[in-house]
C-alpha cells in the first residue's frame, strides 16, 4: 500500500497571503471606489533591463539556427555565466571561487528548500525571527522541524529580532547544527556587520554548525563596511553555502535564475567518522534532479555584467530605492518608527503602542486604502509591525505617503 511523506501533512496552512486576499475583497466589495494601493507585494514592477532583452533575443536566435542550436546544458550551469560571476560578484569583494563552487539554478526558493535533500533528517535549525517562510516548510517537509505548538516549532530555534535587541539576532540557546541567515533581511530590512556576521561563522566553525546564508538582495546594500557576502569573514568557505538570486537584483522573478555557492572546503563528518565534501554531495543531487536553467535565461543573466547591464540594473534598484527613501522619510515624519530601506526594498513599521499587527493592517486598509503585510505572518517575533515593500510604482509610493500623513493629521 502507498503511503505518503506525513511531514507534509504537519505544514501549516500559510493564511498570510489567503487571508491578506480575502480581506481586501472584502472591503472592495462594500467600497468598490476605493482606489487601494498595495505595497504588500514581494515582486519587483520596472521591465528587464534592455541589455538583457538583447541577450534573450540574440540567445534566442541561436536556438533557431541548426548550428547554434543548443539542447540540453550543464546541470550546473555554462561556464560563461559562471565565470562572469566569480569575476564580478566575488573577486571584486577578495573572494576567489572556482567556477565548480558555482552551481546556477532556476532561483534561490529552489535552492534554499532543495538544499534539505543532502542534510540528514536529525539536523537541529536556528532561525531568526520574523523569518522568510520557506527556510521553516522546508524543513517541515524534511522531517527536522518536530510539532507545532501553534505558535512555533519544537525542534527550531527562533533567535528574535526586534527593538529590544536592534534587531541583532543573538546565537541560538540551543545547539543548532543548521542556521538560516538572511541579510540583508527579508522581512525587516535590517543588515548584520562585519562583527555581528563574524559570530556567527565563528560559532559556526566551533561548533559544526552549517550556516545557510541567503542573500538574494545583496544588491540593495548601500551603507559601507556591510558584507555583500558571507565569504567575507575568514572562515566561512569551511562553514557556510550561500544563495544568490536575480530576481530582485534584475527583475528575473519571471525568467528564474539564481545560483547557489557550495565551497569545496565545505566538509560534513558522516556518523562512520569520514568527512564528505558538500560540494561533491550537492553536484550528485543537481545531476539526478535538474538539468540546468534555460540557455537564453542563462545568457540573459550574463548580461547583467556587461557595462551597460550593469548601469541598467543600477537604475532600477535606485529606482526602488528611492521609493524606500520616500515612504522611511513620511513614515518618520508621520512618527512612526520604521526600520530598513536604506540597505533593501523592505519598510518594517512598528504599529503604533499596543496595535496588533493585524489590526493595523485593517486601519491602514480602511482610513489610509493601503494594502501591507502584517508583520506576525512572517513569525512570533513579527507581531506588532507591519511590512511595506518599496518595488511599486513611484506614484502609488508618493500617494499613498501622503494618504498616511493625512490620516495621522487627522488622528493628532
Ligand atoms: C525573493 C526572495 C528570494 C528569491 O527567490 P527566487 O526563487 O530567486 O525568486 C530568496 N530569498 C528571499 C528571502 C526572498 O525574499
Amino acid at each position: 500500500m502507498t503511503t505518503i511523506n506525513e511531514n507534509f501533512l504537519l505544514l501549516q496552512k500559510n493564511y498570510l497571503f489567503a487571508d491578506i486576499a480575502r480581506r481586501v475583497n472584502a472591503y472592495r466589495q462594500a467600497h468598490p471606489e476605493a482606489d487601494l494601493i498595495s505595497l504588500g507585494i514581494g515582486d519587483v514592477t520596472r521591465p528587464l533591463a534592455p541589455a538583457v532583452i538583447e541577450a534573450l533575443h540574440r540567445a534566442t536566435e541561436e536556438m533557431a539556427d541548426g548550428t547554434s542550436f543548443r539542447g540540453y546544458g550543464p546541470e550546473h550551469g555554462y561556464e560563461f555565466l559562471r565565470e562572469a560571476i566569480a569575476r564580478h560578484d566575488f573577486a571584486p569583494r577578495g573572494i576567489t571561487l572556482d567556477t565548480d563552487e558555482i552551481f546556477i539554478n532556476d532561483g534561490a526558493k529552489s535552492d534554499t528548500g532543495n538544499f534539505g535533500d543532502i542534510l540528514g533528517s536529525g539536523n537541529t535549525i536556528c532561525v531568526t525571527d520574523p523569518i522568510y517562510p520557506v527556510y521553516i516548510d522546508s524543513n517541515v517537509m524534511g522531517g527536522r522541524a518536530g510539532v507545532f505548538d501553534g505558535n512555533s516549532w519544537s525542534r527550531i530555534t527562533y533567535s528574535p529580532c526586534n527593538e529590544a535587541n536592534d534587531f541583532v539576532p543573538a546565537l541560538p540557546e540551543h545547539p543548532a547544527d543548521l542556521i538560516y541567515l538572511c541579510y540583508p533581511n527579508n522581512p525587516t530590512g535590517t543588515v548584520l556587520g562585519r562583527a555581528e556576521l563574524k559570530k556567527w561563522v565563528d560559532y559556526a566553525l566551533q561548533n559544526g554548525s552549517i550556516i545557510l546564508f541567503d542573500a538574494a538582495y545583496e544588491a540593495y546594500i548601500s551603507s559601507p563596511g556591510i558584507p555583500h557576502s558571507i565569504y567575507e569573514i575568514e572562515g566561512a568557505e569551511r562553514c557556510a553555502v550561500e544563495f544568490r538570486s536575480y530576481s530582485k537584483t534584475a527583475g528575473f522573478t519571471g525568467l528564474r535564475c539564481g545560483y547557489t555557492v557550495v565551497p569545496k572546503a565545505l566538509t560534513v563528518k558522516t556518523t562512520a567518522g569520514e568527512e564528505v565534501s558538500l560540494n561533491q554531495l550537492w553536484n550528485r543531487r543537481q545531476c539526478t534532479k535538474f538539468n540546468g536553467t534555460a540557455y537564453i535565461v542563462q545568457r540573459a543573466a550574463e548580461a547583467i555584467y556587461s557595462p551597460e547591464g550593469r548601469q541598467q540594473v543600477r537604475e532600477t534598484i535606485g529606482y526602488y530605492m528611492t521609493n524606500a527613501r520616500i515612504m522611511r522619510e513620511a513614515l518618520a515624519e508621520s512618527g512612526f518608527k520604521v526600520r530598513g530601506g536604506t540597505d533593501a526594498p523592505y519598510l518594517w513599521v512598528k504599529t503604533p503602542e499596543g496595535t496588533g499587527s493585524w489590526e493595523f493592517f485593517e486601519q491602514l486598509l480602511t482610513q489610509a486604502r493601503i494594502v501591507c503585510t502584517p508583520g506576525v505572518g512572517f513569525g512570533p517575533a513579527g507581531e506588532g509591525y507591519i511590512r511595506l515593500t518599496a518595488f511599486g510604482r513611484r506614484k502609488d509610493c508618493e500617494t499613498a505617503m501622503q494618504r498616511l500623513k493625512e490620516r495621522t493629521g487627522r488622528q493628532v
